[in-house]
């Protein structure tokens, strides 16, 4: 290969975890703005007891190299070398500590017939974008939900027991699970979804009897021109990666500090505000009729910075968020 195919060739490798939730560069951009803002903190020196060397946007992909783990195959890591921001927990000990959790979590909330494992449910809600708020009982909430699962790992860093169908052990677990659920739940698409009838119209899924096979996904099963439209919305720009958090970016991040009420309160909170940004990203967004396994997708023009817009505002939020939480978790 030429210098310029090969590099090329590397870049689309790096950049293809089509699978993953934001990427694993957003949730690294959530973790490293929630550690700047607690930095000199009681719960810096908390988080630091629990994870040792590793930082927040280290662990901030952790429930996400989890999901490689096969129960089929005996509980075994399938993805050895595959993703480099796994390789931290690519160690008999820490394979180990991932099979735990996913043994743990595999078939303890029963799924029904064409669901995925528990603890790979965990990481969306599903609420149509015609709802106005975030609430547990529409269609696609569920108790162990998003928003179910940031709480949960909340209770067990406060030392209270996870509800169920959750089990997690420890603090150090609930840490591990709750940076990446924080941003997972900031992520518009990991939230609100649409619903499409065969021939490619909106549906509200709470009107009527409800038809599973109006689901899209979240967004998985929307095609567009060369990718599907959770992972236009997983993957973040450079501009948006860690290393660009600058202090006019961290400034921003400090005034979205402040979320009223009870902690247990916030995950529903923050839900509500990625609905909104869910409805915002299927604007004017026109599909087809459902073909194969997909309804084709065309974005109106001028989506592309919008959507740019959408991902810094809400990796913005869920830093600061994420931090809120954690120095409301350790005062
Ligand atoms: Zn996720």
């Amino acid at each position: 290969m030429k210098p310029f195919a090969k590099a090329l060739a590397a870049i689309l490798l790096a950049t293809s975890s089509s699978c993953w939730a934001w990427g694993a560069a957003g949730h690294q951009t959530i973790g490293t703005i929630a550690a700047k803002l607690i930095q000199g903190s009681r719960a810096e020196q908390e988080i630091q007891a629990l994870i040792g060397n590793l930082s927040l946007a280290d662990i901030s992909v952790w429930p996400d190299c989890a999901k490689a783990i096969s129960p089929a195959q005996g509980y075994k890591y399938l993805n050895e070398g595959k993703y480099k921001d796994c390789k931290l927990f690519e160690t008999p000990e820490r394979e180990a500590e991932m099979a735990d959790f996913v043994r743990r979590n595999d078939q303890n909330c029963q799924p029904k017939p064409g669901e995925e494992i528990c603890h790979k449910q965990y990481h969306y809600s599903d609420i149509a974008i015609q709802r106005s708020s975030y609430s547990l009982g529409p269609v696609g909430t569920r108790e162990d939900d998003i928003v179910g699962a940031v709480a949960a790992a909340t209770r067990v860093l406060k030392g209270e027991p996870a509800p169920a169908p959750f089990n997690i052990k420890d603090k150090r677990e609930a840490l591990l699970l709750l940076v990446h659920y924080v941003g997972d739940l900031h992520q518009p698409l990991h939230v609100g979804a649409v619903y499409l009838s065969k021939k490619g119209s909106r549906v509200d899924p709470d009107k009527g009897t409800y038809n599973p096979a109006t689901a899209t996904r979240g967004g998985n099963s929307i095609q567009l021109k060369s990718t599907d439209m959770h992972s236009t919305w997983d993957d973040i720009p450079i501009t948006l990666t860690a290393p660009r958090i600058d202090g006019l970016w961290l400034a921003h991040a400090k005034v979205l500090h402040s979320t009223p009420g009870d902690i247990y309160t916030w995950p529903q909170q923050w839900a509500t505000g990625t609905l909104k940004e869910a409805q915002a990203a299927f604007k004017g967004v026109k599909f087809g009729p459902f073909k194969g396994k997909s309804w084709p997708g065309t974005l109106p023009a001028g989506y592309s910075p919008t959507m740019s817009d959408i991902k810094k505002d809400q990796l913005t939020a869920g830093g600061a968020h994420l931090a809120e939480l954690l120095q409301a978790i350790w005062p």
